[in-house]
């Protein structure tokens, strides 16, 4: 589906964030970008969704160059979910108005989600169902937990539609038994909806539990790329 042809970052002439990379990421695959902070994560994800334009290379959406097409960017955008580490989220309006907004777009007003039709409001509520907080839909979000939180951002993704999903480091501020939840939401949401998933963490075990594949950056480097049980200690 993406199809990373060497790309590069440089920030600056004495920092190449991401040396010379070619990856292809399919449709409805699980990847872990597993790597310390600095390696280049958020620089990679933020090539996928071209929000980095790479100093050198070329981005393949369906066989077409994202980065040059710019009709094919404006929908691979649009079918683009991200999650992020720092959920977000709008945190004095409730978890509806905030999938929902995420929906129309956050250059909306509050007002103009009045009259909402009908169906915009029935999608919004199925997909905070499908991340467990259908209860929570009227909560304002400054109310709800960390890591209920971060799954409101996961049902604001999932809204869209997406067809890829990137998540940068959403689990960082979470506990263990928060962050098993969101990682098996996004899991699951992959699975039954095809949605290929990118998502970065540096915790290895986490990894090893979730990723059907794992991409182990280091210093802008790739370091592994495989499946989680070829891992080793030193990624
Ligand atoms: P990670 O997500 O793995 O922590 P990043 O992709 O954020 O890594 O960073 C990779 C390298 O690029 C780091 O050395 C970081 O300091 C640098 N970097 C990231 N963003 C910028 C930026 N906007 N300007 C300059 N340097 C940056
Ligand atoms: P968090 O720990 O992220 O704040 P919650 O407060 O929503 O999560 O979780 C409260 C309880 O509800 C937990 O004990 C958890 O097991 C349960 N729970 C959370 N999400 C779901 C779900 N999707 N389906 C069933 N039970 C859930």
């Amino acid at each position: 589906m993406i199809h990373l042809n060497d790309i590069s970052v440089r920030y600056r002439d004495d920092l190449v964030a991401l040396q010379p990379t070619s990856l292809r990421f399919g449709r409805g695959e699980f990847t872990v970008l597993l790597g310390a902070s600095g390696a280049g994560k958020s620089t990679l994800l933020r090539c996928l969704n071209l929000l980095n334009k790479p100093s050198t290379g070329q981005i393949n959406v369906d066989g077409i160059g994202a980065i040059e097409d710019s009709a094919a960017l404006q929908t691979h955008r649009r079918q683009t979910g991200m999650v992020f580490q720092q959920h977000q989220l709008i945190e004095r309006h409730t978890a509806l108005a905030n999938v929902l907004l995420g929906r129309i777009g956050y250059h909306s007003t509050w007002r103009s989600l009045f009259p909402l039709p009908r169906a915009e409001r029935q999608i919004a509520l199925e997909c905070l169902s499908r991340v467990g907080l259908l209860h929570k839909a009227l909560d304002r979000v400054d109310q709800l937990s960390g890591g209920q939180q971060q799954r409101v951002g996961i049902a604001r993704a999932l809204a869209q539609q997406p067809r890829l999903m990137l998540a940068d480091e959403p689990i960082a501020s979470l506990d263990p038994a928060s962050s098993r939840r969101v990682l098996s939401q996004l899991k699951q949401i992959c699975r039954e909806d095809g949605i290929t998933t990118v998502v970065s963490l540096h915790q290895v075990e986490f990894a090893m539990e979730y990723a059907d594949r794992v991409i182990g950056l280091a210093q802008g480097r790739v370091v592994f790329d495989g499946a989680p049980d070829a891992l080793t200690n030193g990624v």
